[in-house]
């Protein structure tokens, strides 16, 4: 790779997939389990009519017993490494709704062995932090949005509901203008953040309709560090993203405002497949960042030294065949 650093090496974009148990409904209604997994060659194949699909191949399958910590040993855990070190880092979690994207990023934090990615990042970063406080210093620094409609909104705003514009400048890039950025020196007062912005996206999704489901957000923590010998500084960004529910529009039977919500969806999750896609593919000279906000937004996480991981959500249920599948097909098409 004659270019080095500038071109994002396969190893940079992992792809995982993660199958969630069978829900106690769908064992009441007789689902049948239709995922079959080889976890030692990370194959996943779905049966349908007593036939199997063609096998996918991914960087890791997590079948249905896969525990919180393991999942955050094996995705999280270097990519919050390498943005203690200075390195950015985008963890997404996709599928359609119901598939386990909030529980895989935010979990449960009351109970310890059910917390989700985002806060498991919490210990692991201030720990580190503590470790190393002989030698370097640190800030860190957490900022909490939401895009629904392809319009930005701050979730630790006092006002929640207010549009935000994204704008862009020489020497800092593409930034949110106006968005609240809040620095915390502990677990505490991260998680306390993480709760509020939480509060937030639920009170506003009951006065709009349960938009969480529909809207995509992205939690980020910037860590940066300065070496107390030779003042040397780094700065590491890492997004946590929940993304909208991958549902195509045809099977919600949307309508008006909800077809205008679904296509906004659609459009910005394809065009986050295709800027993956051809970072890992390397020889676009055109990555189409600008066609959608998120991935605007994302523009200095994504490519170059930056690392990414995407879980793909999916059901074991029957009934859940298409979507799966269109899932998997996302997901193998973005590596
Ligand atoms: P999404 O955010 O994709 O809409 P959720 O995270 O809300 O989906 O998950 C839907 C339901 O399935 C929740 O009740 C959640 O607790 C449960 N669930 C999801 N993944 C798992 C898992 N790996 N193990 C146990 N329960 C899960
Ligand atoms: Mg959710």
């Amino acid at each position: 790779n004659l270019n080095g650093d500038s071109q994002t090496s396969q190893e940079n974009v992992r792809v995982f997939i993660r199958v969630r148990p069978l829900s106690k409904k769908e064992i009441a209604e007789a689902n049948e389990n239709i995922v079959i997994s080889d976890y030692k060659e990370n194959l996943i194949v779905l049966k349908k009519n007593g036939e199997h699909t063609k096998p996918f191949k991914f960087d890791h399958i997590f079948g249905s017993n896969t525990d919180q910590l393991e999942m955050y040993r094996m995705v999280a855990f270097p990519i919050v490494e390498k943005a203690l070190e200075g390195y950015n880092g985008t963890i997404f979690a996709y599928g359609q709704t119901g598939t386990g994207k909030t529980y895989t990023m935010a979990g449960n934090h009351t109970v310890p062995e059910l917390k989700g990615i985002i806060p498991n990042t919490f210990s692991h970063i201030f720990s580190q932090i503590s470790r190393a406080s002989g030698e370097k210093s640190f800030v860190v620094k957490v900022t909490y949005l939401e895009i629904y409609n392809e319009e930005v909104r701050d979730l630790l705003s006092a006002d929640p509901c207010k549009k935000l514009a994204i704008r862009e400048r020489k020497d800092i890039g593409v930034y949110v203008k106006d968005l609240m950025g809040f620095t915390v020196d502990s677990i505490d007062s991260i998680t306390d953040l993480l709760n509020r912005g939480n509060k937030n996206r639920v009170t506003k999704s009951t006065l709009m309709n349960d938009i969480s489901s529909r809207s995509h957000a992205i939690f980020t923590i910037t860590i940066e560090s300065k070496n107390r010998i030779d003042n040397k500084t780094t700065v590491g960004k890492l997004n946590l993203v929940d993304l909208a529910g991958s549902e195509r529009a045809s099977r919600t039977q949307a309508t008006g405002e909800r077809l205008r919500e679904a296509s906004n969806i659609n459009l910005s999750l394809s065009v986050l497949g295709n800027v993956i896609s051809a970072l890992v593919d390397g020889k676009s000279t055109h990555i189409p960042y600008r066609n959608s906000k998120l991935t605007r937004l994302l523009q200095d996480s994504l490519g170059g030294n930056s690392k990414t991981a995407m879980i793909a959500m999916i059901s074991p249920a029957e009934l859940d065949y298409e979507e799966s599948m269109c899932t998997l097909r996302y997901a193998a098409r973005v590596k």
